[in-house]
């Protein structure tokens, strides 16, 4: 099966009960039992109900992988996988990984005696030399945002193994359409469903899909035990989201290539960032691991006041967070998504007062190129 037909025919496809084409939006919360202990598959909705299921089947189908878990935002996701893990164990990060995860561990699951290593997952002699006794895992997001710096998921997670780490894949960058990080040999994917699965601005949550019966069982039992599920409605949601991916990725990627180009040749900008242009570190990497380059886009317009004088001038660029939806969205990280990381530590990763990033949406690339345009000149 090829990934478009994939993610319409993977999973559960429609309702066996009714012959629905599309998975009932299952309002429930507990379920008749027969007999106490005789039922049919569902007893209490946290444990288990038919539509986030459904889904649960779906993402684990299209990511390649033994079973999947939803989860009520891409933060519930990351939270309940670091859960799988206890206090002393030592877990190694991408250093410029999104601003939640660097926040949810340093200044939450530290205060439970887990240890975090932040480094450049893309330098593998980085990687090695951070490993610890006590480390369990690598933890890498690749792309990554907004610098979109490049990790070697199959270099990484070879290495792992040899080591008896898990490495797990923050994906929402690249989407199960485009890189599928289970089949390059990582133990974990995970995803904002926020993003480009739900895609359409509509809906907050995390997915997660895991490689092996052990781990599906540990992370059911935290799923189960912590509770940070996805409601049925939600669920529904990114199924419904999940069956164009395909052709939305397809039209995000050409259009982004073509933005890329524009803003390179530019004269008011000064830096493009974007794994499709021949100048970016990554782009040979991201030829060998993913089947595009993505969506997204950081440039460099020199300051914070050319940054603003851009953003109001535009006209379908969206000033907001978030990302991966149909309508392209523009944001400038320094005061927005990474304001939550302090001065010193956003300067020494090099994200700029005048990074300006964009997520590409699948508006007709003519008018995106002439609002840019419009809007530097
Ligand atoms: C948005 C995002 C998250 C967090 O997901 P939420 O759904 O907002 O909780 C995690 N990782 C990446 C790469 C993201 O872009």
């Amino acid at each position: 099966m090829k990934p478009k037909t994939r993610l319409i025919h993977g999973g559960i496809f429609g309702d066996e009960a009714t012959g629905a084409v599309s998975t009932p939006i299952y309002q429930v919360s507990t379920y008749k039992q027969e007999a106490v202990g005789k039922f049919k598959g569902y007893e209490y909705s946290r444990t288990g109900n038919p539509t986030r299921h459904a889904l649960e089947e779906l993402i684990a189908d299209v990511e390649y992988g033994h079973a999947g878990f939803a989860f009520g935002s891409g933060m519930a996701a990351i939270s309940s996988v670091m859960m799988l893990f206890s206090a002393g164990d030592h877990i190694i990060l991408t250093d410029d990984v999104y601003g939640g995860t660097y926040r949810v561990v340093n200044k939450v699951l530290n205060r439970f005696g887990l240890e975090f290593t932040f480094v450049d997952t893309g330098d593998l002699e980085a990687v090695e030399a951070a490993v610890k006794e006590n480390t369990k895992a690598i933890f890498i997001e690749t792309p990554t945002n907004p610098l979109l710096k490049v990790t070697d998921i199959e270099a990484v997670s070879a290495y792992a193994k040899s080591k008896n780490l898990l490495t797990i894949v923050d994906n929402t960058f690249m989407t199960p359409y485009l890189q599928n990080p289970l089949k390059l040999g990582a133990d974990i994917v995970l995803h904002s469903a926020t993003k480009y699965i739900g895609g359409h601005s509509d809906v907050v949550a995390g997915l997660v899909v895991v490689n092996s019966e052990q781990l599906a069982t540990d992370l059911h039992f935290v799923q189960n035990s912590v509770g940070a599920i996805l409601g049925p409605q939600d669920s529904w949601l990114l199924m419904r989201g999940l069956k164009t991916l395909g052709i939305r990725m397809e039209e995000a990627v050409s259009n982004a290539q073509k933005i890329a180009e524009f803003l390179d040749q530019h004269e008011a900008v000064n830096a493009v960032i974007y794994p499709g242009l021949l100048n970016h570190t990554g782009h040979e990497l991201m030829k060998k691991q993913a089947a595009g380059f993505g969506a997204m886009i950081s440039f460099d317009v020199g300051s914070k006041e050319k940054a603003d004088e851009l953003l109001a001038k535009l006209r379908y660029f969206t000033l907001a967070e978030s990302l991966g939806a149909v309508e392209s969205l523009i944001s400038v990280p320094a005061q927005m998504t990474h304001a939550s990381i302090p001065v010193e530590r956003r300067g020494e990763l090099g994200i700029l007062e005048g990074l300006v990033r964009i997520s590409v949406g699948i508006e007709d690339v003519e008018d995106l190129i002439e609002d840019l345009e419009n809007a530097l000149n």
